[in-house]
């Protein structure tokens, strides 16, 4: 019996000794099939070809990446506060050196995740750390493997504790959901995940229903989305992959951005 993860979104699946028939999240018109098909991994298979690596991003927060590059290949990002370490997005390997870095650390107080294209092995996660995972109930029917330590929230934002607020902000997914922080300096930080995506300029940000398929979003569902993030002061924004980090202007960029996008549709 196998933990196997879909190659091309490493989504993780229940137990089993084949290899699931399809993966739901490639099927959806977010992502896509490789044209070569899917292909299948498992947990003990990827621990035993890649490794995780480890750079600070800032004071209290790092970022953990797995190389060689698997699947979307995003970061994962490792918050420390004064309630606890916060793992924000996930990533599908969890080997033994990342365990017990993360237990040197202090372990994890709670996952959070911004939408379903990073739940990955959030389940095998929780039950190193015996953490809860907040994702936000509109996203629930994309859950592919049941966890006891789901807790499934669906306000407009979820205090976790006095420095850190999860924000629904929809757009690229229903449920999508981004993670404030005061930060060290108090001047605000914002953990995008795709919600909203950097650019590679790292001056502007823009705002997709699918990536991949290069889908966009209506005008209304950007506006609605910059509304939401509006009410939230930040300076600095991490995205999910990992040049994305925008060191100075962060709330005056989304702003300007969700204008540009809306101002293209328009013409
Ligand atoms: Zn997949
Ligand atoms: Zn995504």
């Amino acid at each position: 019996m196998s933990i196997f993860l879909c190659g091309a979104c490493g989504t993780s699946f229940e137990e089993a000794e084949d290899a699931p028939q399809r993966c739901p999240i490639c099927a959806d018109e977010r992502q896509y099939v490789p044209p070569s098909g899917q292909v299948w991994t498992t947990t003990e298979k990827l621990a035993r070809t890649h490794r995780n690596a480890w750079r600070q991003l800032e004071p209290d927060l790092m970022e953990i990446q797995t190389v060689p590059a698997f699947a979307i290949n995003q970061r994962a990002l490792l918050l420390r506060t004064p309630a606890g370490n916060i793992l924000w997005d996930c990533i599908a390997l969890l080997d033994d050196a990342t365990k017990a870095i993360v237990q040197a650390l202090g372990g994890l107080s709670a996952i959070a995740i911004s939408h379903p294209h990073y739940y990955t092995t959030m389940q095998d996660w929780a039950a190193a750390f015996d953490a809860p995972i907040y994702l936000h109930a509109a996203d629930k029917e994309w859950i592919c493997r049941p966890s006891d330590h789901v807790r499934l929230w669906d306000e407009d934002a979820l205090v976790l504790s006095s420095s850190v607020t999860l924000v629904h902000g929809g757009g690229h997914f229903a449920g999508g959901t981004v993670l404030h922080w005061t930060g060290e300096d108090g001047k605000g930080v914002l953990l995008a995940g795709d919600i909203v995506q950097v650019t590679p300029g790292t001056d502007h940000v823009s705002f997709m229903w699918s990536y991949p398929n290069m889908l966009p979003l209506s005008a209304a569902e950007v506006a609605d989305v910059a509304e939401r993030l509006a009410l939230w002061p930040f300076e600095r924004i991490y995205g999910a992959f990992s040049h994305q980090n925008v060191r100075k202007d962060g709330q005056a960029i989304v702003a300007r951005s969700a204008k540009r996008y809306i101002d293209r549709l328009s013409q």
